[in-house]
């Protein structure tokens, strides 16, 4: 089955074309067609496609909305031009995943997308205004393209953290803001969590039951999931994801009542303050200078700028203070997964992250720890009580997976 996984956002549109089914779901050898981006949709838009193994393209086009987008991107995967054997036509694309921001209380797991099911998704745009209107809107172009012969899923970023207990949701404000409005917490990047949760138990042959570990999405979003016997029972993303760790531009958690201080003394309306914790804070906001940490390292290394050491200071710590409260929670886990840009490739901040949790058992290997970059390893020594691991995500991929076993009535394993 040849799933296009779509992942929408304002003015972008990122595409994956995976080929897979349950016998290459079940030996691991889904095939990546093709991935990429169009960026910049409303104008001259700038398409990075990469095919296969091939090295990626760049290439310009003139794009007005989503739709465009969508009729762009299916028509030149049929060309020749693309290189895509396997897709001659729209008819070769044979069912579409989509990632779907905010599943809210209604989704627990991945859903072919039905009349029902598409006014469900609507209902929860109250819940993430900015992002599930951009995934209606995709999912309407793509059902104009298709027609209704072509299944569409329907993965959300909420839905692996319906297992989270009431105590660890719920604010502690007044209950019926809860009931009028569903203000709470829901969490995000659960497709990401849930992946590399599989991963680790796949790597180390457990069952689902065996599962206790914390994982940490480190990339330009950052959250922490704390999971035992195989499902969240706590995460660090809140009503929205600008709660938990801090970010690239997020501030993540900070002390409600700063925002209308900040108001105040800068003459801001409160939307503009959520603005600023969303868009200016973080590593940014700290640094003064980027919130790529790639630069945030280099600058670290070479003129021991201050603020940029503060900023990579105070990520670690918020990091490091949130697996300590997991192991709390959770009482005790078999392992911390990092995933995620920085995640991945970072050893340096794993290592800072870890420092100091030898009390917890968690022995760092150095030269293991130096080695694995996007790649999938174990990073603490043999006799760590509590272990560490890389284990680079892949949201599409589950999603692409997810799409086929929805389409195929089949039960969501992992
Ligand atoms: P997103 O959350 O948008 O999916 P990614 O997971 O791709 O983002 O992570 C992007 C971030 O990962 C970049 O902003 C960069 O800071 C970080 N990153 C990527 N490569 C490295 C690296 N080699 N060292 C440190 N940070 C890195």
């Amino acid at each position: 089955m040849n799933v296009l996984v779509l992942n929408s956002g304002s003015s972008s549109l990122k595409f994956q074309l995976i080929a897979t089914d349950l016998e290459h779901i079940k030996k691991n050898e889904d095939r990546r067609l093709c991935r990429g981006v169009i960026e910049r949709i409303g104008g001259e838009a700038i398409i990075t496609a990469s095919i296969g193994t091939r090295p990626r393209t760049v290439f310009t086009a003139p794009i007005a909305d989503l739709a465009g987008a969508l009729d762009f991107l299916v028509r030149w995967m049929a060309s020749e031009q693309s290189g895509i054997t396997e897709i001659q036509s729209a008819t070769d694309i044979h069912a579409v995943g989509h990632r779907v921001v905010h599943g809210g209380e209604m989704f627990s797991e991945s859903a072919v997308i039905t009349d029902e099911v598409l006014k469900g998704i609507e209902d929860c745009i109250d819940l993430a205004p900015l992002h599930n209107p951009n995934n209606i809107k995709c999912i309407q172009a793509a059902r104009k393209m298709f027609g209704s012969k072509v299944p569409q899923v329907a993965v959300f970023d909420t839905a692996f953290h319906h297992s989270i207990p009431e105590k660890a949701y719920l604010y502690a404000v007044p209950y019926h803001l809860y009931r009028r409005h569903h203000i709470r917490r829901y969490g995000f990047h659960g497709t990401s969590h849930r992946y590399v949760a599989f991963r680790y138990r796949f790597l180390n042959n457990l069952t689902r039951e065996q599962t206790h570990v914390i994982t940490l999405h480190l990339g330009n979003g950052c959250s922490a999931a704390a999971i035992h016997k195989g499902y969240p029972v706590d995460t660090s993303m809140g009503m929205t994801p600008l709660e938990g760790l801090v970010m690239g531009t997020r501030s993540g958690d900070v002390d409600p009542a700063i925002v209308n201080l900040i108001a105040t003394k800068e003459g801001l309306s409160t939307h503009e303050v959520e603005a600023l914790l969303n868009t200016q804070s973080g590593l940014l906001g700290i640094s003064g200078l980027t919130n790529d940490m790639r630069v945030l390292e280099q600058e670290l290394k070479e003129h021991e700028d201050r603020r940029v050491r503060v900023a990579i200071e105070v990520f670690c710590y918020r990091a490091k203070k949130y697996i300590g409260a997991y192991l709390a929670c959770m009482g005790g886990a078999d392992a911390v997964v990092f995933t995620g840009g920085i995640g991945e490739n970072s050893p340096d901040i794993r290592q800072r992250i870890c420092e100091g949790l030898d009390w917890f058992g968690l022995k760092l290997d150095g030269k293991k720890n130096e080695e694995a970059i996007g790649k999938e390893e174990r990073i603490s020594t043999d006799d760590s009580k509590l272990h560490a691991y890389v284990i680079p995500t892949d949201e599409e991929l589950l999603i692409a997976r997810d799409t086929v076993r929805c389409v195929l009535g089949e039960p969501h394993p992992s």
